[in-house]
């Protein structure tokens, strides 16, 4: 199904999920299990979703935990620096810490404010105290797992290890951590990351071997535990399990948050490998659209998924200009279809609030309206999750209509994207055909464009699906 994803796509997936899993598990941390499909037993496609926020420490709806936090540290550091500065990246979790993170770990706590430097505070923690196989060096490695992918298995793993230990003196958190950089870069390479799990193992100590291998088994059920997930190897096996039993990245999100416990940092871990496994285009956009945070003792700065995408593509070392699409003649909004009105970019910029928006495109900077969801459909043929996606919209397009918002679909001309969602929600809602919705659109629409044939594709096997 993900076979011919550009890479770009699977790289914003891995971080972009990363962050997605930390803000939709945070609110149910240290929950019992079932918690999750106890209060969404189906998806929450609405105005308000699974991205609920709240939990013992309040979080916002969307919010993402120290997970993140420290995970965007990881990515400022190496994209600044073009790769692994450890004094530099101790410094600004050092930094970090300081600024009293209202969520941040135990042990992490201990190292970071032990006034050490950066070359002997974990290993002098670790010296004193033995136990420190968390999974907090696991949870904020996907940035490093991107960045290094290029360079091979033996560079990514290295630096696995190296970034582990600046927090996390147990060699077997390190271990962790350079499997999963493993796993993560033969996703990223359109590979199969639970095919390279057995190879994978020889990164760890021969001690280790066995404790890994069998987290990480076909046959491994988290009930199978012996330990809580918040320990190193358990947060890896059930995020490796989710996996492999999610048919998409939202399944296996409610997989892993399901398990209850550190609900965050496993559903982060798990974000990372299935975002890219499944790419930006298969995280459900009303997750996505909402996703931000600070990062505690670095500016006052908020972070959202305009922001990560941006990142992700620095850190795979195709750095773009942020977006700034300048100034455009408004067209729109008009109520095209009953209730499903259409515009271009800024037609939908400088809509009523009162609008539902859908965005098919970037936006530069983010709109005012409390109802926005970004989708993130291309423009060519860079689009072989275009069936995911277009479903993904026109789901919740129908659930915010429902309830009664005025939905407002637009991209930047207002053309092919915008005419694409029109025509399927024709072809899905009214049963008409390809032609028989584009005509009824253009005759509607006169801004309608057609030049994108992997589109009208689309629409005919979603046509073929009534059937
Ligand atoms: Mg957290």
């Amino acid at each position: 199904m993900t076979a011919g994803l550009h890479r770009s796509h699977r790289v914003a997936g891995a971080l972009v999920g990363s962050a997605v899993g930390d803000a939709l598990g945070a609110p149910f941390e240290f929950g019992p299990p079932g918690a999750f499909s106890a209060r969404f037993p189906v998806a929450a496609r609405g105005s308000s979703t699974e991205m609920c926020g709240g939990g013992s420490l309040g979080w916002e709806p969307g919010e993402f935990t120290d997970d993140t936090q420290m995970a965007l540290m990881v990515a400022s550091s190496l994209v600044e620096n073009s790769g692994l500065s450890e004094p530099d990246l101790f410094a600004r979790f050092v930094a970090w810490a300081e600024a009293e993170p209202p969520d941040i770990g135990n042990q992490t706590r201990a190292v970071l404010r032990s006034g050490l430097p950066w070359d002997r505070a974990a290993a002098e923690h670790f010296a004193e105290s033995g136990h420190a196989a968390g999974n907090g060096s696991l949870m904020r490695t996907t940035p490093a797992a991107i960045w290094f992918s290029r360079f091979g298995t033996d560079a990514t793993v290295d630096a696995a290890r190296r970034i582990s230990s600046l927090t996390h003196g147990d060699p077997a958190a390190g271990e962790g951590c350079a499997v999963f950089h493993e796993l993560v870069r033969v996703a990223l390479d359109g590979g199969d990351p639970l095919a390279a799990v057995p190879s994978s193992l020889s990164l760890v100590r021969d001690e280790h071997r066995e404790r890994w291998a069998t987290v990480l088994a076909p046959g491994w059920e988290p009930s199978m535990a012996t330990e809580s997930n918040g320990a190193v190897w358990p947060t890896f096996g059930q995020a490796v399990w989710a996996l492999r039993h999610g048919r998409d990245f939202a399944q296996v999100l409610r997989l892993v948050i399901d398990l209850g416990g550190d609900t965050d940092t496993v559903a982060c871990v798990a974000g990372g490998l299935a975002g890219a496994v499944y790419g930006m285009g298969g995280i459900p956009m009303r997750w996505s659209s909402v996703v931000h945070g600070r990062v505690p003792g670095h500016g006052d700065r908020v972070w959202r998924l305009a922001d990560l995408q941006q990142l992700s593509a620095a850190l795979d070392g195709k750095p773009v200009p942020s977006h700034d699409p300048g100034v455009i003649p408004r067209i729109g909004p008009v109520e095209v279809l009953p209730g499903i009105w259409a515009g271009n970019l800024d037609g939908a910029r400088y809509s009523d609030e009162g609008f539902a928006v859908i965005s098919l495109c970037r936006l530069g900077e983010p709109f005012p309206h409390t109802n926005h969801r970004m989708a993130y459909i291309a423009d060519n043929e860079h689009n072989v999750d275009l069936d995911v996606m277009l479903a993904d919209v026109l789901d919740d397009l129908a659930a915010l209509r429902a309830e009664g918002h005025p939905v407002l679909v637009h991209c930047h001309g207002g053309a092919s994207r915008t005419g694409l969602v029109l025509r399927g929600w024709l072809v899905r809602e009214e049963g008409m055909s390809v032609d028989e919705a584009t005509a009824h659109i253009a005759e509607r629409w006169p801004h309608l464009g057609l030049w994108n044939a992997s589109f009208t594709a689309a629409l005919e096997r979603l046509a073929a699906q009534r059937h």
